[in-house]
Parts: structure tokens; C-alpha cells; sequence
């Protein structure tokens, strides 16, 4: 995807935790209308990059484009210039009902409700009291229902039966249909293939496999064996 039509860009972006490099030199972009997955290991730095595009980590390098333009912007900002961030514990308020929660983004509840009907039935609940299937549907119609240029999510699947998991990636996909750029980190790879035009695989921070998503899938035994098995830790780095 040349720079200039990507909705969000990253330019060799280095990002840790303190003194603790996490991911290294990494360059990213997600199109307008398409759907990017990021792959990797547990540990390998998936949450560290989308943390890092969405503003809550300091970058040690590199630099982040949204719309084109270099951003240093707090999430919040960037949130108002289009971009939606679903991260890994859903950012729902459990203790008010679904409604409650609705109306604190930043979109239409019932426009919300349309995307993900089952909720509709579920308005007075309260968000603690939703199975983890109710509460993912919950935090990514909220964020869906806001329009936003660029979404990126964050293991929508853990814990989710595969018939759910099925429902909210159509959604994203119907979404990335209409224009949304869409950044995906996902551990049920197959399922994230299928729906991305895109994939990086990411192995100890670093980038060290990209390509389009039917490349990758042609390659998933390898990608799987080789990159996607184990845990990888901090001290793997240095
Ligand atoms: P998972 O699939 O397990 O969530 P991931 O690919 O998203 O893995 P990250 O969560 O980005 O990986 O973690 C990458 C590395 O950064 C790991 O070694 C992890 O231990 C370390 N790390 C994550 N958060 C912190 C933190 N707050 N402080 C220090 N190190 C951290």
C-alpha cells in the first residue's frame, strides 16, 4: 500500500516498556477499505505495536502517520481524528448496563444496536453480567458505531466459541467493505486469514514475514510451526 493512501502508517517504529525494547524498527500500513492481521507467538509484541499506534506508549524510534500525517497525539486525540482502539480486556464499563455503555461512545447507540442485534435485547444489563461473547459484541459495536477511519483490535476471539467469533469478524469485514481500515491482532490465525487482505508475522518485535493474506495462508504450516508456536520473553531480545 503506497503511504500516501494509507489511513495509518508506521515508519520504523522502535517501542518498549522503560529500559525493555519490545518491538524494533517496524514498518506497517493499513489501507483505507482493508483488513491487515497481525501474527505472532504470545509475547512476540502484538499488543506493544497496536498500544504503540494508538498513542499510549512513548516511541524509543521511528514515527506514526495517521491519515498521512506524523502523529504524536494522546489516544484521545487520535480517537477524535478516526481511530478506534478495541483492546484485549474490551474497555467496557462493567458495572453500568449495555445502554449506559453505548452511550459513552461516541457513536449512535441504536446505530450500535443495528450492527450487532442481539444486543438489543440486552440494553438494561448490566456489561459484568454479559457472557464474554455479549461483552466483545458490545465493545465492538460501540466502537463501529462511531465510524472510525482506522480500528484496531485486539484478540477479539480470546475466550470466544467459533460461531461468535465468525459473527464479529463479518462485521469488521462488512465494515472494511465500506471504507474502515481495520489493524487485527488475532491468535485463531485461520479465521484472521480468511477475513484480512494482509498479514505480518511478528517474531521477537521485529516484522519477519509479510505479504497478502492468501500468500500467508498458502504458507500457514510453516508460519505456524515456525512463528506462531511458544511463548516469547523479553530476555529472547537482547
Ligand atoms: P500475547 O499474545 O501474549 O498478548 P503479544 O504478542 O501481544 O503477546 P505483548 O503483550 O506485546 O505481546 O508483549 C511483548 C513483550 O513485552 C513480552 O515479553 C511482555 O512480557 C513484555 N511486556 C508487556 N507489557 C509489559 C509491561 N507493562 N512492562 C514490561 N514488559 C511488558
Amino acid at each position: 500500500m503506497a503511504g500516501d493512501s494509507a489511513v495509518l502508517e508506521a515508519r520504523g517504529v522502535s517501542v518498549g516498556y522503560g529500559a525493555i525494547p519490545v518491538v524494533r524498527e517496524l514498518d506497517l500500513t493499513v489501507g483505507r477499505g482493508e483488513v491487515v492481521a497481525l501474527l505472532g507467538a504470545n509475547g512476540a509484541g502484538k499488543t506493544t505495536t497496536l498500544m504503540a499506534l494508538a498513542g499510549l506508549l512513548p516511541l524509543s524510534a521511528g514515527a506514526v502517520y495517521l491519515h498521512g500525517k506524523q502523529t504524536t497525539d494522546t489516544l484521545f486525540r487520535r480517537v477524535r481524528r478516526g481511530l478506534s482502539y478495541v483492546p484485549e480486556e474490551r474497555g467496557i464499563f462493567r458495572q453500568l448496563t449495555v445502554m449506559e455503555n453505548l452511550r459513552l461512545g461516541r457513536g449512535d447507540p441504536a446505530r450500535a444496536i443495528e450492527l450487532m442485534p442481539p444486543l438489543g435485547a440486552l440494553t438494561q444489563r448490566r456489561a459484568g453480567l454479559l457472557s464474554g461473547g455479549e461483552q466483545q459484541m458490545l465493545s465492538l459495536a460501540r466502537a463501529l458505531a462511531a465510524e472510525p477511519a482506522v480500528l484496531l483490535c485486539d484478540e477479539l476471539s480470546l475466550g470466544l466459541a467459533p460461531l461468535i467469533v465468525e459473527r464479529l469478524l463479518e462485521r469488521i469485514s462488512v465494515a472494511a467493505q465500506a471504507g474502515l481500515g481495520v489493524l487485527l491482532v488475532e491468535q485463531q490465525v485461520r479465521s484472521a486469514l480468511m477475513v484480512a487482505d494482509r498479514a505480518y508475522v511478528l517474531r521477537r518485535g521485529r516484522v519477519v514475514m509479510s505479504g497478502t493474506a492468501s500468500e500467508l495462508a498458502e504458507r500457514l504450516d510453516e508460519i505456524e510451526s515456525h512463528y506462531l508456536s511458544g511463548l516469547e520473553t523479553a530476555d529472547e531480545r537482547r
